[in-house]
């Protein structure tokens, strides 16, 4: 069996940045349950792993554009501090969650002057050429409530 769409993925996988740090990986962990064709991970690494089969390893790197977009200044906004009631110390590096368009964001504090606090909503590895070492650990068939879900169900994915 070969990844193709509509495979439940098992990998394991280290993510590096362009100077090398290591930015996350699944050492220690169980491998991350994707299902492939729906989205679950990054383009890039989605076509990458195409037509793999079980026990194979590979490294590749992966284009802001086919990664987690390219860094959009239209993103960043200034907002009165009034807009962040309830928190005591702005500072530049936090992090909130914000809903816009309907979809969970989240919002960086980039800077702070006075009442003026920038924030910045691309995701934070926008922008950044992301290189995976990926090894495939397992591949099977995903269930029709994962397809209707679009997700992995039972101990490597949802419960519910
Ligand atoms: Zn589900």
């Amino acid at each position: 069996m070969s990844v193709s769409n509509n495979k439940v993925v098992h990998i394991h996988y280290k993510l590096t940045n362009d100077k090398g740090e290591v930015l996350d990986t699944s050492e220690g962990r169980a491998p991350l349950a994707y299902i492939q064709g729906k989205g679950n991970i990054i383009p890039g690494l989605e076509k990458a792993l195409e037509g793999k089969e079980k026990g194979d390893d590979l490294t590749v790197t992966i284009p802001p554009e086919e990664a987690y977009g390219v860094h959009d200044e239209r993103l960043i906004q200034v907002l009165p501090r009034s807009s962040f009631q309830g928190v005591e110390e702005i500072k530049p590096g936090m992090q909130f969650q914000a809903t816009i368009e309907g979809h969970p964001q989240i919002l960086t504090v980039t800077k702070v002057e006075g009442d003026e606090i920038t924030v910045d909503a691309n995701h934070p590895l926008a922008g950044e050429s992301l290189t995976f070492d990926v090894t495939v650990t397992d591949i099977r068939d995903a269930t029709e409530d994962e397809l209707a879900h679009g997700h992995v169900h039972g101990p490597e994915g949802h419960s519910h």
